[in-house]
């Protein structure tokens, strides 16, 4: 037995830990149900509804992949988890936000306007940065959700070649709350689609960069692994206490 018990180690609190272990059972049991390798399937954890003292702790469960849809949070959080974490940004972005957030994080989930990418291409440039994108798309067509028109995605993306410093890796969706997750696979399978059918038409330099799918919360994210996710963002089922 080793003498050496790093006791920031034994204060993760249990809760997390059993957490963990059932989310990581359930992405390979989807993962295996459709043949699919689970290492493929990239955790991000969404610690907006965590305090500052729970997230220092997700690092030592292995966990340095966060997010956060609100800027001011992911900055405040960023300042003091270590530098060895990635942030990602899964919210709707205001221009005002990008000069105080992108320092921060390097990916952004929720790329849903060109003015949106003008102006992250424009201070990436100024601080010298390349970020990872995905392309928000509005799947469920309600009206009061952000993203791209499905029909409009060609089109968008073809403009986006004037924005060298975003690297465009994928879609990423939000499926609307529902009783049923079963009722999300609709929107899961048409943001699939709707990436194979542009994959396609794209040459192979940008094919290979543009293959990710950032879909599925604690609702439905099994559904969404079935239907080919490789990003999944979890919040509650990571962080509740109980059961
Ligand atoms: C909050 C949030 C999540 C995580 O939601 P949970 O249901 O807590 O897992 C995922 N994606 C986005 C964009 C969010 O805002």
């Amino acid at each position: 037995m080793s003498l050496e018990v790093d006791m920031n180690d034994l204060i993760v609190p249990e809760h997390l830990r059993n957490n963990l272990d059932l989310i990581r059972k359930r992405v390979e049991k989807s993962a295996r149900k459709v043949n699919r390798d689970p290492s493929e399937i990239k955790l991000i954890t969404v610690t907006k509804y965590a305090d500052i003292e729970t997230i220092g702790h997700l690092p030592r469960l292995g966990l340095f992949d966060l997010g956060e849809n609100k800027v001011q949070e992911l900055v405040k959080k960023a300042g003091v988890l270590p530098k060895s974490v990635t942030w990602h940004m899964i919210g709707h972005m205001q221009t005002n936000k990008i000069r105080k957030g992108l320092p921060f994080f390097d990916y952004m989930h929720s790329l849903d306007s060109l003015h949106l990418a003008e102006a992250l291409e424009s201070e990436a440039g100024r601080i010298n940065k390349y970020l990872n994108v995905f392309i928000q798309l509005n799947v469920s067509g309600e009206e009061s959700k952000y993203g791209i028109k499905p029909e409009e995605l060609f089109s968008f993306y073809g403009k986006l070649k004037d924005y060298p410093r975003l690297k465009i890796i994928g879609l990423m969706t939000m499926a609307l709350e529902k009783d049923n997750p079963e009722e999300s696979r609709p929107v899961f399978r048409k943001l699939r689609e709707c990436r194979d059918e542009l994959r396609a038409k794209l040459p192979e330099e940008t094919r290979n960069d543009f293959c990710h799918l950032s879909m599925g919360m604690t609702q439905d994210y099994d559904i969404a692994i079935e239907e080919g996710a490789t990003f999944i963002r979890i919040g509650t089922a990571l962080f509740k206490e109980v059961a």
